[in-house]
């Protein structure tokens, strides 16, 4: 039975589907809360429906989109839309490519209703991995994809310091309280009678930071595993079944096994495929021989929750069922 000791980073899977419309599985959409933000990556048709089905409509503070394709951005006027009828004021930060941010700016004034909330624009370079956001807890960076338009994807990692106090080293060399707060800044303790204490002798190194990865659409690029290299969640598009190399190619697309290869080099925790051709009725088949690459590979299904705690991944799905590891 899940038991849950952090609830403060999660990822929920509002929608799977790829450019034309499946039965069951709507466009792309993920919803991240962590630590009282609210993130939305990508918002395919049927977004705000889907945040009402297994969230909530209480308004994001970011919206990430990956490229111009309707599959990933026809549910933002409709979500937008809802918030201005909801009267909502907080500013929402938008980020994407030029092309998505000037639709935006089209579409924004024929709602029929005014925003009654800002929205502040963001243009992600096309060059190279790039800091986008910062504060005291979370990161965000964007990595450019390559697909039949400007595309990028993004990676949320949260901000730790690198090593951390270890209490039994405090108790040992009488380390007053005062000092605690020059240790977290990475500085030596001195004690009362003006002797150093090294940092690396009062602190530990810290856990690894928890991070996602969005990365769709975009064909197979084995580069990106230095960028990815140990994000704990990774979704990877996986349009096509293995076979189909070269009409992934064609269309700036992957291959499970693709997005598979990907995962295990950049050395990540678990691989999340989505965005699967409608074509592929039971997509099973390419989880299977996903896994046969990647063991710890699943199927983004909607209304999947992924629970990023401390030491434990989570699984939650909407049936009811979970998983852990
Ligand atoms: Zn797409
Ligand atoms: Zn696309």
């Amino acid at each position: 039975m899940i038991n849950l000791r952090n609830r403060d980073f999660c990822i929920t899977v509002l929608g799977s589907g790829s450019a034309t419309p499946a039965i069951n599985r709507f466009h792309t959409s993920h919803l991240v809360a962590y630590k009282g933000q609210r993130i939305l990556l990508d918002a395919g048709e049927g977004t705000q429906y889907k945040m009402l089905l297994y969230d909530s409509l209480s308004p994001v503070n970011r919206v990430l989109i990956t490229h111009v394709h309707g599959d990933h951005i026809l549910g933002l006027p409709g979500l937008f839309f809802t918030y201005s009828l909801n009267g909502v004021e907080k500013p929402i930060h938008l980020y994407s490519t030029s092309q998505v941010i000037e639709w935006f700016l089209l579409f924004k004034d024929w709602l029929t209703v005014p925003l009654t909330f800002p929205v502040y624009t963001h243009v992600v370079p096309l060059h190279g991995k790039t800091l986008l956001y910062e504060d005291r807890e979370l990161s965000i960076y964007s990595i450019p994809l390559r697909h039949t338009t400007n595309a990028v994807g993004y990676v949320l990692k949260e901000n730790i310091p690198p090593r951390k106090i270890d209490p039994q080293a405090i108790d040992k060399f009488s380390i007053p309280r005062d000092q605690l707060g020059r240790l977290k800044m990475g500085m030596d303790a001195i004690l009362p009678d003006g002797t150093v204490v090294p940092n690396n002798k009062l602190t530990v190194p810290n856990r690894t930071p928890r991070s996602y990865a969005f990365i769709t659409d975009t064909t197979y690029l084995p580069q990106l595993a230095q960028h990815l290299r140990g994000v704990w969640v990774l979704y990877h598009e996986a349009t096509f079944s293995g076979d189909q190399v070269e009409e992934a190619e064609l269309t700036g697309h992957s291959t499970s096994v693709q997005a598979a290869q990907l995962a295990k080099e950049a050395g990540v925790r678990l691989l999340l495929i989505g965005h699967v051709s409608s074509r592929y009725v039971n997509p099973d088949q390419l989880v299977e021989e996903a896994r046969k690459v990647f063991p710890n590979t699943f199927l983004a299904v909607e209304g999947l929750k992924i629970w990023l705690e401390i030491e434990k991944i989570w699984l939650q799905y909407p049936d009811g069922s979970e998983f852990s590891l």
